[in-house]
């Protein structure tokens, strides 16, 4: 039988009961990851995305988490630890908009969108590198945003929680590398989910191709940088051509 490329990995996808993260939990699982499928308030659509992938023969299982919570990422790690051991690939997918004209932006709402899509990602990846040193293996991905790279129509705190991002990917890039751990990031725009889906200011006439993205499209780069071993500290631009770099 043929040994599919993650065969007896571990992967944890934060924010997988919808959107991007369901279908890169789903392409990961595909491809013989073991996967938990993270989530913050849906536990339905959770158990769906798992139904979704052993149905199709995969392996995955649900685990409730807000990541922008420290205690709570301890207690996520204590029973994937208890569960299946190591992280090898973890995904920082979860992420909210808050979506505001720009002089709206309140305190609040910078801190909220600032520790759900920066903080979060600092402290699962901080929660999961020491067991990646000692396997001497592991992939962190970011799910940034081409609103790093541009300003984005979402709002300067958003923006700059993508932003965060990079530099966070490019940080642990250049710190493990030496460790056989690569860091990158995927930068969407503007994928077909429920983050888009009410924003009358996001249309596909701001693509150049005219249409949205599916986030199978998003998954498929996530799959890659799973599985390559010399991509490193990168960002990997999925957007039909809104920003070219
Ligand atoms: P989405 O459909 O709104 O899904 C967001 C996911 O994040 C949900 O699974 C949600 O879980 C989870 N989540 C939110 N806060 C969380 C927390 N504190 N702890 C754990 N999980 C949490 O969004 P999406 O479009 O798939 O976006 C996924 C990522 O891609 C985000 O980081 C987003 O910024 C980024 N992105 C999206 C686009 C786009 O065009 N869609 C473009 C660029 C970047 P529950 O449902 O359980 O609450």
């Amino acid at each position: 039988m043929e040994t599919q490329p993650l065969s007896g990995k571990v992967a944890l996808v934060t924010g997988a009961s919808r959107g991007l993260g369901h279908s890169i939990a789903r392409t990961l699982a595909q491809a013989g990851a073991t996967v938990i499928v993270n989530y913050h308030s849906s536990p339905a659509a959770a158990d769906a995305v798992v139904q979704d992938i052993t149905r199709h023969k995969g392996q995955a299982f649900a685990i409730q988490a807000d990541v922008a919570d420290t205690a709570a990422v301890e207690r996520l790690f204590r029973q994937i630890r208890e569960r299946v051991g190591a992280v090898d690939i973890l995904v920082n997918n979860a992420g909210i908009g808050v979506p505001k004209p720009f002089l709206e932006v309140t305190l609040d709402d910078w801190q909220q969108v600032l520790q759900t899509n920066l903080t979060s990602a600092f402290l699962v990846s901080q929660a999961a590198i020491p067991a990646m040193m000692a396997k001497r293996f592991g992939r962190l991905i970011m799910i940034s945003s081409t609103a790093a790279q541009t300003g984005g129509v979402i709002g300067p705190h958003y923006t700059a929680s993508k932003a965060g991002l990079l530099g966070l990917v490019h940080s642990y890039a250049s710190l493990l590398a030496q460790h056989g751990i690569t860091a990158n990031a995927v930068a969407p725009a503007l994928i077909e989910t429920d983050m888009i889906k009410d924003n009358p200011k996001i249309t596909p006439d701001l693509i150049p191709m005219k249409r949205f993205g599916q986030p199978q499209e998003v998954a498929d780069a996530v799959l890659l940088l799973a599985t390559n071993g010399y991509i490193n500290g990168q960002t990997l631009n999925v957007n039909g051509g809104l920003y070219m770099s």
